[in-house]
């Protein structure tokens, strides 16, 4: 087992030296890749476990999701001490999922070509969304 273990070290070493050697447009996500919400219901609550992986993939200021979260779910959402997102209300996988995608397609993906590789910037007070992939700064409404 030990073995095993060490051969896959190396291999995920070796890995990570190709990684490094890759050019930077090549390291670039084409894709979003998103974990896919775990939660489960606990009592009249829905408890997201991993919300601080969605959150790491996502990128952004949390309070801003939170606040789309709760707005999207017209109930109150908090943040537990395992950082485990607490929704009061019953939401089952499919609509938590679906609230992150509606989140990512309205405030990461750029709306000219579609790639996640975006970050905010602010122009006169206002904020845009820049992506790093294609050069545009679109507004977008509730950034
Ligand atoms: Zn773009």
């Amino acid at each position: 087992m030990l073995a095993v273990t060490n051969y896959f070290m190396e291999y995920e070493k070796m890995l990570e030296r190709l990684y490094a050697c890759l050019p930077e447009s090549t390291k670039k996500h084409e894709r979003f890749e998103m974990p896919q919400v775990e939660s489960f219901i606990q009592g009249h609550k829905t408890i997201v476990r991993n919300f601080s992986a969605i959150l790491k993939a996502i990128n952004r200021d949390k309070k801003h999701l939170f606040k789309f979260i709760a707005k999207e779910t017209a109930t109150s959402a908090a943040i537990d001490d395992n950082n485990r997102l607490v929704l009061n209300g019953k939401f089952n996988r499919e609509q938590v999922n679906k609230l992150i995608e509606s989140y990512i397609n309205q405030f990461i993906l750029c709306p000219e070509c579609k790639r996640p590789d975006t970050k905010v910037v602010e122009k006169h007070g206002v904020k845009m969304l820049k992506c790093e992939a294609c050069g545009a700064i679109s507004s977008v409404k509730g950034l």
